[in-house]
């Protein structure tokens, strides 16, 4: 049974007809697709391998350490980037990771060195013919805003993002309160409103098989449903780990950044997303070094493994 083509159909909040992809769907796959190395996988043939891109759109933007390091280095100041990043199969068919903000947003925030993120990513030949799935792993303006571009620029593309994410940034009055507001895109939610019910729009509950080697992991804190995407390379088991922390110091130091919605629930998360990966492969959501340290495959395109 391929998880993509099982359709169950939400009760409750999502609109009737949505395409939910649950655990009940991953059942089958479990066993083989979010297991790391065993028999079972072995049995089942190899999983295919992948190529992670970091894809910059946007700048260096030089702030407190303390934002992006929780609660340490407020005095000190360091560069942070955005990216969105593509995860590309031996056939060239591409899964994009998080979309960027639109053009309106990222001038209204006067964001340096913006540059649409479809834009970028066609820098790697990743386009309307072989982007086929598009994760969000969360609905902050600089990972979500850029939907509208997206649904046009990827004609063949479902989008993915979790349950409790859409609930809350499309549904909770919540989100329009100060401390999370700042963050919030209110034209990516109304997309997203106005996509669930179509067949471009999957609601993800919980760990979730996407592709055969490729799975996304429910890590919920920083959001109320950020998800990372875990991925098999050459290398093993990566990760694509978006906000989870937002410097591989992070990982190191067991800290996230200082934009933490839920903290209990983001260490049980830092928790399950390292153990699902060697922590040299699990990538950040805006460390320099992703640009700075990895092979330049295009302008602005760095090959993380
Ligand atoms: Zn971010």
């Amino acid at each position: 049974m391929d998880a993509l083509n099982r359709r169950d159909f939400l009760k409750g909040s999502v609109k009737a007809g949505t395409a939910v992809l649950g655990m009940a769907a991953i059942a089958e796959l479990a066993s083989k697709s979010l297991s790391r190395g065993t028999a079972v996988a072995e049995a089942a043939g190899p999983l295919p391998e992948y190529k992670i891109y970091a894809c910059k759109y946007a700048g260096p933007v030089v702030r407190s350490k303390a934002l992006s390091q929780w609660n340490t280095g407020w005095d000190e100041q360091i560069p942070i980037n955005y990216y969105v990043w593509a995860v590309r199969g031996a056939n060239g068919e591409t899964t994009v990771v998080d979309i960027g903000p639109s053009t309106a947003t990222a001038a209204a925030r006067k964001v340096p060195g913006y540059v649409n993120p479809v834009e970028v990513l066609a820098r790697l030949g990743a386009n309307a013919n072989n982007v086929t799935k598009v994760v969000l792993t969360h609905a902050h303006w600089d990972h979500v805003g850029n939907l509208e571009a997206c649904l046009g620029a990827f004609p063949k593309a479902k989008f993915y993002i979790q349950k409790q994410e859409f609930d809350f940034y499309v549904k909770n009055p919540l989100v329009l309160r100060k401390p999370i507001a700042g963050l919030f895109d209110p034209p990516a939610s109304k997309v997203l409103d106005r996509m669930a019910g179509s067949d471009r729009l999957v609601i993800v509950e919980g760990d979730a098989n996407l592709s055969p080697g490729i799975d996304l992991i429910l890590a919920p804190g920083h959001t109320p449903g950020l998800q990372v995407v875990r991925v098999n390379t050459v290398k093993g088991p990566a990760v694509v780990g978006s906000d989870l922390a937002h410097l591989f110091q992070g990982y190191r130091d067991d800290t996230g950044s200082c934009f933490i919605i839920d903290m209990l629930a983001w260490i049980q998360s830092f928790d399950k997303v390292k153990s699902k990966a060697a922590i040299e492969l699990i990538f950040p959501g805006h460390d320099v070094q992703m640009s700075d340290n990895y092979p330049k495959v295009a302008e602005g395109i760095t090959q993380l493994v």
